[in-house]
């Protein structure tokens, strides 16, 4: 006998979900809201693992507020991921602002995100901590959409979006 049960929220679905998140004192940080929901592949580590886990076994039309600790967000903020380093290091024709992010190898060749700090003349001081780290996040979600995941996604670790759209 087929189940009509609704589809819930397991590794390997792909959610579609509305999300805002602000900060412990109420500011807004983000939002889907007005804009493109947030589509992710569930199990696959695209969203922070304090939200994946309390997506787990929800259902389409679900709303739920959930308070994520760093360590289930961002991490706790690590002061020595903080350096000074020479602007050289940056492609001479990008203008360098606060905020922005680069792909960069650390020490070993691992591949590593850093975000730019701030820019004095010629030292430019850089940060490995996403700008999140160390905040507890209050996200505000509801859940749109869940369907399966196709073989190509699952392989990629993320979805691909409507008409399989391929971003990479
Ligand atoms: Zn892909």
């Amino acid at each position: 006998m087929a189940s009509t049960a609704p589809q819930r929220i397991a590794d390997g679905k792909v959610v579609t979900i509305h999300y805002t998140l602000t900060s412990e004192s109420g500011e807004t940080l983000d939002s889907s809201r007005g804009q493109d929901p947030l589509e992710y592949l569930h199990g696959a580590k695209n969203i922070v693992p304090g939200l994946e886990k309390e997506l787990l076994g929800k259902a389409a039309g679900e709303n739920f507020a959930v308070r994520v600790a760093p360590e289930e967000g961002y991490g706790a903020h690590d002061p020595k991921g903080i350096q000074r380093v020479p602007r050289d290091a940056f492609p001479e024709d990008i203008e360098l602002e606060p905020g922005m992010q680069f792909s960069a190898e650390d020490e070993s060749g691992r591949g590593v995100t850093i975000w730019i700090q701030s820019v004095e003349g010629a030292v430019v001081t850089i940060d490995q901590n996403h700008p999140l780290a160390g905040q507890v996040l209050c996200f505000d979600v509801s859940v749109e959409k869940i369907r399966d995941a196709t073989l190509e996604e699952l392989s990629h670790g993320h979805p691909h979006g409507p008409g399989g759209h391929h971003h990479h």
